[in-house]
């Protein structure tokens, strides 16, 4: 649940539409109410929605409730959802197949408003409470932005979404503090920490896209995924990176590129496709970064991952790279 939005979401899906404006009545006050007659866009729908709670009538025709909850549940997108069956199927041996797919409640037809309206309270309540925790758990405790845990979900996540879509690129940039071990030494380690706090902020300032993650990779170094974007928007972010890095202006009199603290970069765009491995988006942008250092620091180096043949046949990364500098 995004808590920007306000309303916690619940979707209803009922092939039948008066069974669905029965709930959204006694819902809508509490809660934003979506709904869809067609079990066959359930899936689609929950990950656009991100609905909080998901109600499940059992018996439509195309695909029964027990299927959509257990295609649901094998995403990793949608399994934190929970459903609650709401059927007129009462006898055990049913309510005990929606617990097994992975329902969290059974609600039986005709409903009882005020059961309903208590039993879709606490399940949204545990999912928030969830939702924070696994928040909390996502964020790196130093600059407040996100973690490597996070960010390797995330990739996942957007590696999945760009293969579905078809043909939709999607751009890394891995960034490394210059010469940070001489500032440590130089200004101590907790001006060391302020400094990665001023950074990541600047990074997090930086990105234009509500759909980007920047994340802190580990000790000095940080990544953004950029889904959806090509290379020639990924060099413009991380030129932005740089300018508003640069503008911090924070002194490294022990640099030996600059007076203030720069960054290097290597920024790589990669068009994902089926049998290919997503460790090549950081494995490339790692070797770029590290010709970035090579070159001198204080600079990007840049490339489009093409795959070769046998890396989408047999899953084999082989990094081939088309160098545009
Ligand atoms: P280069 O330009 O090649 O990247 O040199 P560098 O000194 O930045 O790289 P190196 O990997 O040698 O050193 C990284 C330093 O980053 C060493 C480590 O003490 C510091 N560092 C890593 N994590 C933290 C942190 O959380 N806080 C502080 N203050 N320093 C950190
Ligand atoms: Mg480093
Ligand atoms: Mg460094």
């Amino acid at each position: 649940m995004n808590p920007a939005l306000g309303k916690p979401t619940i979707l209803i899906v009922d092939d039948e539409t008066i069974n669905i404006e029965v709930l959204a009545k006694h819902l809508q006050t509490d809660y934003r109410v979506l709904f869809t007659t067609d079990p066959t866009k359930v899936k689609e729908l929950a990950e656009q929605k991100e609905p909080d709670l998901i109600l499940l009538d059992v018996v439509m025709p195309e695909m029964d409730g027990y299927e959509v909850c257990r295609q649901l549940k094998s995403q990793l997108m949608t399994r934190d959802i929970p459903v609650i069956f709401v059927t007129v199927m009462g006898e055990e041996q049913f309510e005990a197949i929606g617990f097994e797919t992975g329902g969290v409640d059974y609600i039986t037809k005709p409903i009882k408003p005020f059961l309903l309206r208590a039993r879709v309270k606490t399940h949204i309540e545990l999912k928030r409470q969830n939702d924070l925790l696994k928040r909390l758990a996502s964020l790196d405790g130093l600059t407040g932005i996100p973690n490597r845990r996070r960010l390797d979900e995330f990739l996942n996540q957007e590696w999945g979404r760009a293969i579905r879509q078809k043909n939709t690129p999607l751009s890394a940039i891995l960034i490394d503090v210059d010469y940070f071990k001489k500032f440590n030494d130089h200004y101590g380690h907790q001006a060391g920490d302020h400094c990665l706090q001023k950074i990541a902020t600047a990074l997090a300032c930086a990105l234009e896209r509500k759909t980007d993650l920047v994340a802190r990779y580990g000790g000095e170094e940080f990544a953004c995924i950029l889904p959806d974007t090509p290379l020639q928007g990924a060099i413009h972010t991380a030129e932005k990176i740089q300018q508003t890095v640069a503008a911090l202006e924070i002194p490294h009199h022990r640099s030996d590129v600059a007076n203030v603290v720069t960054l290097s970069m290597g920024v790589v765009s990669v068009t994902p496709q089926k049998g290919m491995n997503q460790e090549v988006v950081l494995a490339t942008a790692d070797q770029l970064l590290y010709a970035a250092k090579k070159g001198g620091r204080n600079q990007m180096q840049y490339a489009t991952h093409q795959p070769e043949a046998s890396e989408t046949d047999n899953n084999q990364s082989s990094a081939k790279m088309h160098r545009l500098l």
